[in-house]
């Protein structure tokens, strides 16, 4: 069993999901390259700091 909604990230301001994690894999991944969300542009507090941390495999998708 795994949980799919405990490793996803949310904007703080609008909840949209940004970063769907399962487990390692990436399974969707939205932010802009400066961490904003693109529905609503705010900037995900933290965001550098988990990508330093918890990105190991490196294995998300660009959306161009
Ligand atoms: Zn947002």
């Amino acid at each position: 069993m795994h949980d799919v909604e405990g490793d996803t990230t949310f904007c703080a301001s609008c909840s949209e999901p940004l970063i769907v994690r399962d487990w390692y894999e990436l399974l969707d991944y939205r932010l802009g390259e400066d961490g904003a969300c693109p529905k609503c542009s705010a900037k995900l507090a933290g965001w550098f700091d988990a990508k330093a941390g918890t990105f190991g495999r490196r294995r998300y998708r660009v959306a161009m």
